[in-house]
């Protein structure tokens, strides 16, 4: 539509405000309060303006809708007066100190008192006693002395991020921003994802690090990937030299429209930590030495060339990194599989998602997420079952409690009742271990009621009678026994999902780290197939990756069976395909070891030398004790990493590689996404980029590989060998990625799979299952189950996080209990116990949560100490050998202290 500003015809977008036309053409208007993700509030009305023919004087741009033909003034005396008034009366009202202020440059009231001319408040209030500025949060400060009251942190914290802490306190000049009930923010239940900092238009909110960093004309922006989980986030990190002084999330972007987590956020300082590894390092008598690069790739190159000579290529293996770049991960299998002629390689999605990539590919022929991030607030439905979305990816756990608040149903499905339990419409407390039969269970419901859907199964599946038969012996009588939740309730759900549609399931560990995992994740599939959820927006099967690039990791044939792009190395097309693209007489044809049959090959002699990229074996794998046992028989263990960890005690050699932020090259999220991550410093001392190194060893072993730069790798042999990537290059991802698949150049990416029935397989494949109980269950020796996951503060085993500020915010290790078993116990909140299982014991505090039911004890795997895989068990998933991490039996006893 055509409207008029100041006398300039311009174009209007239909449905816009007054406010976003006159941006769109390039007219400033003042405006404190509105921000496009939080909305028009017209609270500051300092975006007044005057538009012909409207009553009731000058009228708020923010708010104001424009309309075909309005004649809007933005410069008239009137208007800069009401403008100025409202500056002048915000400048007056604070303390803005705009010399040492860390926004100066950015600060929207700046901008706007600089528009107007205003040089010093004309106004003055009487002398207010100072405020002294709230530092008790870890990485955030508040000044309220600067808040201007617009109100853009408490819409973000209660509508964008949905975490509801921040709020207006008190009224009329006494207004002030307080966290809950006006506790100290350290003190409340801000979980620091900094949304609010983000939204601030002025300096009230900043990043505690920053302070006195870098003004903001110092830095410069660099766009990259988070390097923490696998929902992706887009980050612009700002840059000082080469030190990072802050992180925003980048708006407007997918999949995380400016939002961040606290590990996003604020989790960035391990690159500059001073224990970096900087040089390789050599074990000898007493310790290690340090070592030139090609003193250190020879001895390595000079093991494999034994090994092979004396005990063949199957004698070599290797754990790739889901935490580097895609293009280092492929270029580590290219080496294992067309240099030393073995497939044994592996990565840590055999820790987690391992079942869901082999489930999902006998379901449908895709092991990935179907669906996208961007498509959850949307949904009509989600059920999430065995996530703890909340702590484990912050960022789509946002999204979900938005679709909350749109109107759709959410269902949770766990044995914890987590914080995202909190928000469901009906929260079903499984017993762990039980998801096959209190998912059979719905689907008799289904079945029985008519509520199935009958001719998206009939069009597009197969094997239904099979499914059908064998879910009619779940009634919801049989699911209840087994699974502890209400027949009533299971009723409740199965027709909840029928009647809400698309939904969207989204899981998680909690059910593919079970000796049942991939059964598991079929019968998700399972469910959503006979829901007809598939190949629609807002629906499908959601499995959220762990680390950044598993999902990459995965793509890039880091897989025991899988070439680049899930071709198998069983098939002989596919081996002719690789063997002619890698110039390699003979490609290995037989599926190579799972990391668990590596690590217990070290002992008994299978494995002569094992290489472990960026893997903390010794605190994440199961049943700890075992685990060193291994590491210490090994002949030959390699550790290419950024520090030194509790694997590298282990290691005969240690190369030392660059880490996020000092590489070029692409990382891949859950959703498929191919997103840049981008280099803004050079890695330490003599760290190299970690293709490099695979590289360099492929030399030493006769092979003189062409692609010499990450986007050589992923141009050249990535996107021309795996089908699905065809259309990836880098020209192509400088803005939001692109997701697979994308065959060809001109291919836009594809958001959500199996559309209109078109499965990757042909049809999907429907897959009958029993229950079966967890490997080992609790018993009078052992009366607890313990199940274990990640806690927000920290991730993994604490590598990044433990040198990124994170342990003021979770300093050690818990044990979660029930009040129930805790009084049973004796024990006080924070006391210590003592948790034993067959295979290790730990004492660490307790944790008294309403969370976790009686009988039930959680914990995580974040530090040594109190590691939960020291009691863990390795039994593993009968498909992929993904361990039973979330069940094994436990006894708990309190830790008497002697006095004296
Ligand atoms: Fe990073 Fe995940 Fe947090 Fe996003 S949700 S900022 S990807 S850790």
């Amino acid at each position: 539509m055509k409207i008029t500003i100041n006398g300039r015809t311009c174009q209007a977008r239909e449905g816009t405000t007054v406010l976003a036309a006159a941006r769109d053409n390039g007219i400033y208007i003042p405006s404190l309060c509105f921000h496009p993700k939080t909305g028009p509030a017209a609270r500051c009305r300092a975006c007044a303006v005057d538009i012909e023919g409207m009553r009731g004087g000058l009228q708020t741009a923010c708010s104001t809708p424009v309309k075909e033909g309005m004649v809007i003034r933005t410069d008239s005396e009137t208007v800069k007066a009401a403008q100025t008034m409202v500056v002048d009366l915000l400048l007056a009202n604070g303390r803005h100190d705009c010399l040492a202020c860390e926004k100066s440059g950015v600060c929207e009231l700046q901008d706007a008192a600089y528009h107007l001319g205003i040089q010093r408040p004309e106004l003055t209030f009487k002398e207010t006693p100072p405020q002294v500025a709230d530092e008790s949060s870890a990485f955030i400060r508040i000044d309220r002395e600067k808040c201007i009251r617009c109100g853009r942190c408490v819409s973000a914290c209660n509508h964008n991020v949905v975490n509801e802490v921040l709020n207006f306190g008190s009224r009329g000049d006494d207004t002030r921003i307080i966290f809950d009930a006006d506790l100290p923010m350290g003190e409340s239940t801000c979980v620091q994802c900094g949304d609010c900092v983000q939204m601030c238009p002025v300096g009230a909110l900043v990043e505690k690090k920053a302070v006195g960093k870098g003004r903001r004309w110092e830095t410069r922006q660099v766009r990259t990937t988070c390097p923490y989980c696998g929902v992706g986030c887009q980050l612009d990190l700002h840059v000082k030299g080469d030190r990072i002084v802050r992180v925003t999330g980048v708006e407007n972007a997918e999949p995380n429209q400016g939002h961040l987590c606290v590990k996003g956020r604020f989790g960035y300082d391990f690159i500059y930590a001073k224990d970096r590894l900087t040089t390789p390092l050599i074990r000898e008598e007493g310790g290690f030495r340090e070592a030139s690069w090609d003193e250190a790739l020879d001895l390595v190159a000079r093991k494999f060339k034994e090994a092979i000579l004396e005990h063949g290529p199957d004698s070599v293996a290797g754990v790739s990194c889901a935490r580097s770049t895609n293009e280092a991960s492929y270029n580590m299998q290219k080496l294992f599989r067309a240099v030393l002629g073995t497939n044994n390689i592996d990565h840590c999605a055999r820790t987690c998602h391992a079942p869901t990539v082999a489930g999902l590919a006998t379901s449908f022929g895709s092991g990935a997420m179907t669906n996208s991030f961007k498509e959850l607030p949307k949904a009509k439905l989600i059920f999430c079952i065995g996530t703890n979305m909340t702590e484990a990816h912050p960022v789509a756990s946002y999204y979900v409690k938005q679709a909350v608040r749109n109107g759709a149903r959410l269902i949770v499905a766990d044995p914890r009742r987590h914080a995202l339990a909190q928000e469901a419409h009906l929260f079903a407390q499984i017993k762990v271990g039980s998801d096959v039969a209190f998912l059979n269970g719905l689907m008799q419901v289904l079945v029985t009621e008519g509520l199935v859907d009958q001719d998206y199964i009939d069009a597009h599946c197969e094997n239904y009678p099979a499914l059908r038969d064998k879910v009619l012996e779940y009634p919801p009588e049989r699911a209840s026994a087994i699974s502890g939740v209400p027949a009533a309730m299971i009723r409740e759900i199965a027709r909840t999902l029928a009647a809400h549609k698309p939904g969207a399931v989204c899981y998680t560990l909690g059910i593919t780290e079970h000796t049942c995992g991939t059964q598991n994740v079929m019968s998700i599939a399972n469910l959503q197939m006979m829901l007809g959820n598939l190949g629609v927006e807002g629906g499908g099967v959601n499995p959220l990756r762990g680390q950044n690039n598993v999902q990459g990791a995965c793509d890039m044939g880091a897989l025991p069976g899988d070439f680049p792009g899930y071709q198998k190395v069983v098939n002989p097309a596919a081996r002719a395909k690789f063997e002619q693209a890698w110039g390699v007489p003979a490609l290995p044809a037989t599926p190579g070891l799972m990391i668990p049959d590596m690590v217990t090959g070290l002992k008994s002699g299978k494995v002569k030398v094992l290489v472990v990229f960026g893997e903390n074996l010794a605190n994440s794998e199961p049943n700890i004790h075992h685990v060193e046992e291994c590491l210490a028989a090994a002949d030959f263990l390699v550790c290419h990493d950024i520090f030194p960890n509790e694997t590298t005690r282990f290691a005969h050699v240690v190369l030392p590689g660059a880490a996020w932020g000092e590489d070029e090259g692409t990382y891949t999220n859950s959703e498929r996404r191919v997103s840049r991550v981008r280099k803004i410093k050079d890695a330490p001392g003599d760290a190299k980029p970690d293709w490099w190194l695979y590289k360099e060893l492929a030399k030493r072993m006769g092979s003189d590989w062409v692609s010499g730069s990450a986007q050589e790798i992923w141009d050249d042999e990535v996107s021309a060998l795996a089908p699905a990537l065809g259309g990836i290059k880098y020209a192509r991802l400088d803005g939001d990625g692109l997701q697979w698949p994308c065959p060809t150049p001109g291919h836009p990416g594809t958001t959500f799979l199996h559309k209109e029935g078109a499965f990757t397989r042909g049809k999907g494949l429907f897959q009958a299952f029993d229950w079966a109980p967890p490997a080992e269950v609790a018993d009078p020796e052992y009366p607890f189950v313990l199940s274990t996951g990640r806690r927000l503060y920290h991730y993994h085993t604490r590598t990044q996080t433990g040198r990124s500020g994170m342990n003021q915010l979770l300093p050690r290790e818990v044990a979660d209990l029930s009040a129930a078993d805790a009084e049973r116990l004796g024990l006080k909140d924070g006391e210590l116990v003592r948790v034993t299982s067959r295979r290790g014991e730990v004492q660490v505090p307790c944790r008294i949560t309403p969370e976790v039911p009686a009988g039930l004890v959680w914990m995580a795997f974040h530090f040594r100490e109190g590691n939960a895989n020291w009691l863990t068990n390795d039994a593993g998933d009968t498909t992929t050998k993904t361990a039973e991490f979330k069940a094994c039996a436990v006894n708990v006893r309190k830790v008497v202290q002697e006095v004296g």
